[in-house]
């Protein structure tokens, strides 16, 4: 919805909190022919009922993956609007996008991930909707694709702890350069705008995504706000100034750090 009025989402958590509901009222208006209005509840209903007729005739449904459990081979999907249970579950097929770095050994593992992730992301004890999936329903096929895409490199770099990360945007949140500027600022050479915009972002970018995202790393004053906010304790201002040497994209950087530290 939001990538019709925006270049996409703002931040990890939520994506959409950037707009007004003047924008949104816009938007319905445009793309979806209702009267104008700025009444949320006539807002929230028109979208449920928009995306129920979209969730009930489509062929496939595609959802991303938060974490998956190694043990049990349960897929975990968590949000705070349904959509993802519905599109999960309701088309007959369904395919899940999962990140290598997202898998877990077992279900304790999960359980705490499950509590760290919402209290950093929005200060929820659950979120509201945590789906663990396990085998599909009658009638409906489940693919699991998961994805290297560039960690397997991250991950043999000196940026591998930036794989930790579980996307709650807490050092987004924490980022006086972040909260200053917002998602859109987060720019590459190109003028694309970064998937990962914040602290995590200008590693993760440049670190998946290469060269043009490097400059990405010089928007941080090092004030260790991300590290403090972050609860798998990643070190970002040194994931940062790595990033400023070289390590997101130099091959001969890791050997020189490895030797170092
Ligand atoms: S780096 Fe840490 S604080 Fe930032 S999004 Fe990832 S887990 Fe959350």
């Amino acid at each position: 919805m939001f990538s019709f009025v925006t270049k996409g989402p703002v931040t990890s958590s939520p994506p959409a909190a950037h707009l007004r509901k003047e924008q949104v009222a816009e938007l319905f208006h445009e793309k979806l022919g209702i009267p104008y209005t700025t009444d949320i509840p006539t807002l929230t209903a028109t979208a449920r009922k928009v995306l129920r007729e979209v969730f009930l005739t489509a062929d496939i449904g595609f959802s991303g993956v938060n974490f998956g459990v190694a043990e049990t081979g349960s897929v975990c999907v968590i949000t705070n609007e349904g959509n993802g249970r519905m599109v999960t579950t309701v088309p007959p097929i369904h395919i899940a996008l999962m990140g290598m770095e997202r898998l877990v050994p077992n279900l304790d593992d999960l359980s705490l991930l499950l509590s760290l992730l919402p209290r950093s992301a929005t200060g929820q004890k659950l979120t509201v909707y945590t789906q663990l999936l396990n085998k599909p329903l009658a009638n409906q096929t489940r693919h699991l694709i998961i994805l290297d895409n560039g960690r397997t490199r991250l991950r043999n770099s000196p940026l591998k702890e930036s794989l930790y990360c579980i996307r709650c945007g807490a050092c987004l949140n924490a980022c006086p350069v972040f909260r200053e500027l917002s998602g859109h600022a987060y720019i590459g050479k190109d003028k694309s705008i970064a998937p990962y915009p914040g602290p995590i972002g200008s590693v993760i970018s440049p670190g998946l995504l290469g060269e043009n995202f490097v400059q990405l790393a010089q928007a941080s004053s090092l004030c260790g706000a991300c590290k403090d906010a972050c609860p798998v304790d990643i070190d970002l201002p040194k994931m940062l100034t790595r990033v400023r040497a070289g390590a997101a994209t130099s091959n001969s950087y890791q050997y020189t750090v490895a030797a170092r530290d």
